[in-house]
């Protein structure tokens, strides 16, 4: 058995791919053993996962063999699921077996949020990994093909309802714009009996964000037939869809997808890390409190950003950065260096409304819309699969079209 310190990454997310590509560029074969952890053996692009369960593009085009990208002469590859992180003796409980750590990264990824809304849980769909998300796609489907063959008398079956008007919200139904039209006419249904209708608590689509962009995306989806139902908070979903409002009004769907918030994966919190606001809270150099050895990063954890006295975004912009500090500062523990602090280096956020529409700001202030908003989050997208996949991968799964 070797005597080298044994680094443990687990999930192959953004946060996770990243860390461990680092990794394995700059600590050298003498230094470390490193080893990630991952359910699948694949990778997949969560920031996609919206136009998978719209069906507009493919689970196979949104994911990636991670023995494709990672040097598996550097790394070894555990393909199984965490259970549990036994943080005072240094091991993971996983589903077939356990391993042990000198050095941990935590980067499990987010679940959904339900706040405790009663029937969440159990009756609505979530966008939150490939498989998930293929369920949807499928699950649509399905209702159109029954409404078509007659098996399915009710119009409500093929409405669509969609909780939660966030980022995530929107780009969904900014696919499904795209997409439903294509299945009305697969199945010879008139679009006119398809509600697709978007349900938000706030006062605004995207709280948060500047309101021309809002004005401009909600104008957008609007006139391709998405309906909103603004400041109407969800209060319950039921087998049949939500009810809402104060005056607890009920619409009904086949399909009832949640896309209300996401907090830290589930194994954290019952692993006895300190969860407030669904995520646990790190120092700014990423380890846990009191946890020298532990880095949480991604989606499980938030960054405070002390001169703004708030979290930075949790995205995967941050959670690519993260790895970047988070790799640097495993590397200087194992060399006895002084570790670095996170600093968030904001690049702009932009929204997909479907098909070539977008918009958001970049580079703090520049607003972009239509076309040229697309073009940039194409671009955005394809940054990440050359950081961690170089030209080949690019080419192969990349949005821009180079020829
Ligand atoms: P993830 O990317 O979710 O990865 C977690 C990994 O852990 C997965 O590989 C998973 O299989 C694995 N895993 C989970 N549980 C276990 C277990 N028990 N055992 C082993 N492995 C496990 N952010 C942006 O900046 N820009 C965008 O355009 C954008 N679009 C988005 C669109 C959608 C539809 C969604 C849902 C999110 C989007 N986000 C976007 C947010 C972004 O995707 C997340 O912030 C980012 O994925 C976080 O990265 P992560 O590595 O923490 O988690
Ligand atoms: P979110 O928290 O950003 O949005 C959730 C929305 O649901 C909010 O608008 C909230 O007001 C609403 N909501 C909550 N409870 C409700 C209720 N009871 N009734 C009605 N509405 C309710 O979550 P998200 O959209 O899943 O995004 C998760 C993370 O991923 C965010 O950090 C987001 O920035 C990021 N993301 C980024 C992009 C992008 O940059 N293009 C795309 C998708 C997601």
């Amino acid at each position: 058995m070797s005597n080298k310190p044994k680094i443990l990454v687990l999930g192959a997310g953004y946060a996770g791919m990243m860390t461990t590509k680092r990794l394995s560029q700059q600590l050298r074969p003498d230094e470390a053993d490193i080893t990630l952890i991952n359910k699948h053996n694949y990778h997949y692009l969560t920031t996609w996962l919206h136009e998978v369960a719209a069906g507009t593009t493919t689970p196979n085009s949104s994911r990636v063999m991670i023995s494709d990208v990672i040097n598996t002469k550097r790394v070894q590859l555990h393909f199984d699921s965490v259970v549990e992180i036994k943080k005072d003796e240094q091991r993971v409980i996983l589903e077939n077996g356990e391993l042990s750590y000198d050095y941990l990264v935590i980067a499990l990824g987010f679940e959904t949020a339900t706040f405790g809304i009663p029937g969440i849980k159990e009756h609505a769909l979530k966008i939150e990994n490939i498989d998930s998300s293929r369920h949807i796609r499928d699950h649509i489907e399905f209702q159109f093909a029954r409404y078509s063959s007659g098996a399915e008398k009710s119009e409500d079956a093929l409405n669509i309802l969609v909780g939660g008007a966030g980022f995530t919200g929107i780009e969904f139904v900014g696919e499904l714009a795209k997409r439903v039209p294509e299945l009305c006419k697969e199945y010879n249904i008139d679009r006119k009996k398809v509600r697709i209708i978007n349900v938000e608590a706030a006062p605004t689509i995207l709280p948060g964000f500047d309101d021309d962009l809002v004005e401009y995306g909600q104008k957008s989806l609007e006139e391709r037939g998405i309906e909103f139902r603004i400041g109407a908070k969800i209060q319950e979903c039921t087998e049949d869809g939500f009810i809402i409002g104060e005056n607890y009004e009920e619409i009904n769907a086949g399909t009832v997808v949640w896309t209300g918030g996401v907090q830290a994966n589930p194994v954290v919190g019952s692993s006895g890390f300190d969860i407030i606001k669904g995520k646990v809270t790190v120092n700014n150099d990423l380890r846990v409190p009191n946890y020298e050895n532990i880095f949480i990063i991604g989606d499980c954890s938030w960054v405070m950003d002390k001169e703004n006295d708030r979290p930075f975004p949790a995205n995967a912009q941050s959670a690519i950065q993260e790895a970047e500090t988070c790799a640097t500062n495993v590397k200087a523990l194992i060399r006895k260096e002084s570790l670095q602090d996170f600093s968030f280096d904001y690049k702009g956020t932009v929204a997909s409304l479907g098909g070539s529409d977008a918009m958001g700001t970049i580079f703090d202030d520049k607003k972009l819309y239509g076309k040229k908003a697309k073009a940039m989050k194409n671009v955005i997208d394809d940054r990440y699969l050359f950081l961690v996949g170089g030209p080949k991968l690019v080419l192969k799964k990349g949005k821009v079209k180079f020829f």
